[in-house]
């Protein structure tokens, strides 16, 4: 459901993603790890759109992300189909970026009646089963300041799912979070990937890469070194630059 095919992205003269080939199957759980300043962020950031790359090419539910071809040629697209295409992900960042002055079930349901015109009284219906979901059933009506960060985040995760995403993006989701509040973050992830939603993964809990990613991608200095089955890549990688950070994190 998503294809990078020889990705490039520049800032400036610096180079960030060189040839960055991945693919992600329907219902995969994908998670991305490496030394800081690899490139995860940017990767994910260009599958949402923040971004636009610069080489290669990107498929996101069998659409090219960001430009549509026209006989040999590529052409960026219009600002309201970037959109429509960033509505088939959902993006989980490192800080909860709720909007402070609306409770969490606000939080949840104002998407949907923005942005997909759903009526207020199903998108508050749907928000609350969301909150339910998460955890934070009994939460609905505090603001973000009165809840925990690991709260929040489940808050935030509620919020991208009230979308409707074909794909979840987490881009270190509980590196900004106290320790004894990463479980529970985690647990929620779980849960989603157990039921069969499609998910990529920047972080640096290698436990729970091993215990829940299908795949495994470990990317250095803007580049895939090694991609593979989650206990394969971990227990027995084949590169020693993947060696060397399992080795430094563990
Ligand atoms: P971390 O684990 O620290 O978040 P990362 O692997 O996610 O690291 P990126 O955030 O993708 O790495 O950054 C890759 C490189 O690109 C870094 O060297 C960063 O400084 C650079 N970079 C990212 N965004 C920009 C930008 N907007 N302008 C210039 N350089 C940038």
């Amino acid at each position: 459901i998503v294809s990078g095919r020889k990705v490039g992205k520049l800032f400036g003269d610096f180079r960030a993603l060189t040839d960055v080939s991945i693919d992600v199957a329907e219902g995969e759980v994908v998670c991305i790890i490496g030394p800081s300043g690899s490139g995860k962020t940017t990767f994910l950031r260009c599958i949402n759109q923040l971004e636009r790359i610069d080489n290669g090419a990107l498929w996101l539910d069998g659409e090219l992300v960001g430009f549509r071809l026209e006989g040999e040629r590529l052409h960026p697209l219009p600002d309201g189909e970037i959109a429509r295409q960033r509505r088939k992900t959902g993006m989980v960042f490192q800080r909860f970026n709720l909007f402070p002055h609306m409770t969490a079930l606000q939080n949840v349901s104002e998407g949907p009646v923005q942005v997909l015109g759903e009526s207020r009284a199903k998108a508050t219906e749907r928000a609350r089963a969301l909150l339910t979901r998460v955890g934070l059933g009994d939460k609905t009506d505090s603001f973000p300041k009165d809840l925990s960060g690991g709260q929040q985040q489940r808050t935030a995760i509620a919020r991208a799912l009230a979308m409707n995403p074909k794909v979840m993006l987490f881009d270190e989701p509980t590196s900004a979070l106290d320790p004894e509040l990463v479980g529970e973050v985690l647990a929620v992830m779980r849960d989603l990937a157990r039921e069969g939603m499609t998910m990529i993964v920047v972080t640096h809990e290698l436990g729970f890469a091993r215990e829940v990613a299908d795949r495994v991608v470990f990317m250095d200095q803007g580049r895939v070194v090694e991609t593979g089955p989650a206990h394969a890549l971990m227990d027995t990688p084949q590169e020693k630059r993947t060696r060397d950070f399992l080795r430094s994190v563990t």
